[in-house]
């Protein structure tokens, strides 16, 4: 399924990051606990009643010094492109002022549903203020207060009133792979050579979101889905330069995927931002495939692919278990190494190991590496076993919890990969306590 998503557009302060964290706020702290799930604070997934939807703060897409006008421009041009619903924050306690009123003439442009919520209304002797917002010309405003947490509710009912009907995803069985990687490394040239290369694309379909383009694609007799969300393949937006944009494209392209392959740029090596956008994936639970790109501009003897993917597991150490491609879009080389290794990724997300085959591996482990120790007490672990897939997660019930080291953890992480072979996926470890 995909879930629909709301952008939170409006001028600066009248407290759109308020409402945007009211709205995750309580989801971020129940899956806290999960590793996996570490949100960028633009873009995050909410639940209201029986719906569930994925949220953007617009305002949290800043394009460096560029006037007023400019900056919510983009905004609001990402919103309308972005999401399904529009929430148009005003300021209750302002009135209307020309930048509201410059917001909502971008807004009545575009064709998406926009509900108007009149923020700052912290008591109900206030909601008098808001009749005057009804001449912006979306209907009726919603009072809600950020601060008081008031009024979301039917601000996010609203909202849902226009939600497009939920479609199963059609290719649920066959791999879905997302491109992703900072502005420049390659990621449209890469789609392009991919499809142009293979004489059998069936045919490029909308997807279930009006702004993803999802491609079905055949590839030695195996389908693929390529997930393109909207514009990858088009360009020339200010916005689509910034950082912030390029990771909110990738988070939606991630959640949507089974098997991201992050891009780094060759000529230009590895930067910071490569590795946060790769943290994206791997905290998603992802299968991930690192696609190194530009590989023709490196001169190259015997020795230098070697010391290329020295440098990116040395930048990319959480990332151990992900494959390394070579390629070049550009002279279109190498990318026939790509599919073997998406279909690695992709089954080793999906499997299954037997619970006896598993205890057997941990049993061994155990003897030739004593669990720890902490005040006389020993970790015992009693039964493990694989409770999920896509990551594959494994449930490791002890005696105490505390006593389940990261670095032992690590060490049965190890001994379960050694032993069923996990490439190209993240593993879940959970320890639990058994009474
Ligand atoms: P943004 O720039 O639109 O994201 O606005 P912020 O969420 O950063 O809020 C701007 C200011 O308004 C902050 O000082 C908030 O504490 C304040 N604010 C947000 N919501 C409310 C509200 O419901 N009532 C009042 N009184 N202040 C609010
Ligand atoms: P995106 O922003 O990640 O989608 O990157 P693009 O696909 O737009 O590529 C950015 C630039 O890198 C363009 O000028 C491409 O021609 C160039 N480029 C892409 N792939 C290659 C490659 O394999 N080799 C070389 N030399 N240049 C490439």
């Amino acid at each position: 399924m995909t879930k629909p998503t709301i952008a939170i557009v409006g001028r600066a302060n009248v407290g759109k990051s308020t409402i945007f964290n009211r709205i995750v706020g309580e989801r971020v702290s129940i899956v806290e606990d999960t590793p996996g799930v570490t949100r960028d604070r633009i873009y995050s997934s909410g639940e209201w009643l029986t719906h569930e939807f994925n949220i953007i703060d617009t305002g949290g897409i800043e394009l460096g010094d560029e006037p007023f006008q400019e900056q919510i421009r983009a905004q609001a041009e990402i919103a309308i492109e972005e999401a399904d619903v529009i929430i148009f924050m005003v300021n209750g306690r302002d009135g209307i002022t020309n930048e509201d009123d410059f917001v909502a003439k971008l807004l009545f442009k575009s064709s998406k549903p926009v509900v108007l919520g009149v923020n700052k209304i912290d008591n109900p002797e206030m909601r008098a203020d808001i009749y005057e917002f009804y001449s912006l010309g979306f209907g009726e405003p919603f009072p809600i207060s950020g601060s008081h947490g008031l009024g979301i509710g039917d601000l996010l009912d609203e909202a849902a009133k226009h939600f497009p009907e939920q479609q199963e995803e059609d290719y649920d069985d066959v791999i879905k792979f997302s491109l992703i990687g900072r502005p420049n490394v390659g990621k449209s040239s890469l789609i392009n050579a991919i499809l142009g290369e293979e004489r059998v694309i069936v045919s490029p379909v909308a997807g279930t979101t009006r702004d993803a383009i999802d491609t079905v694609y055949t590839f030695e007799n195996q389908e693929y889905v390529m997930i393109d969300t909207a514009g990858m393949r088009k360009k020339g937006k200010v916005y689509e330069a910034t950082e912030r944009y390029s990771v909110l494209r990738a988070l939606k392209a991630i959640e949507r995927s089974n098997v991201v392959l992050v891009v780094i740029d060759a000529e230009e090596g590895i930067i910071e931002q490569d590795k946060k956008i790769a943290g994206y994936a791997h905290e998603a639970g992802k299968a991930i495939v690192i696609v190194v790109n530009k590989w023709d501009t490196v001169e190259k003897d015997s020795k230098t692919m070697k010391k290329f993917e020295d440098k990116v597991r040395e930048n990319f150490q959480f990332l151990d278990y992900a494959p390394i491609a070579f390629v070049s879009a550009k002279e279109r080389k190498r990318l026939n190494t790509l599919f073997p290794l998406i279909n690695m990724a992709g089954e080793n997300h999906r499997k299954r190991v037997q619970s006896s085959t598993l205890n057997e591996v941990i049993t061994d482990a155990v003897a030739m590496n004593p669990t720890p120790t902490h005040k006389g007490s020993r970790l015992n672990i009693f039964y493990t076993t694989q409770v999920a897939i896509e990551p594959p997660t494994f449930v490791f019930f002890v005696n105490d919890v505390e006593m389940m080291h990261f670095s032992y953890q690590r060490f049965l992480e190890n001994r379960i990969r050694a032993a069923f072979g996990f490439e190209g996926t993240p593993l879940h470890l959970i320890a639990r306590k058994r009474n």
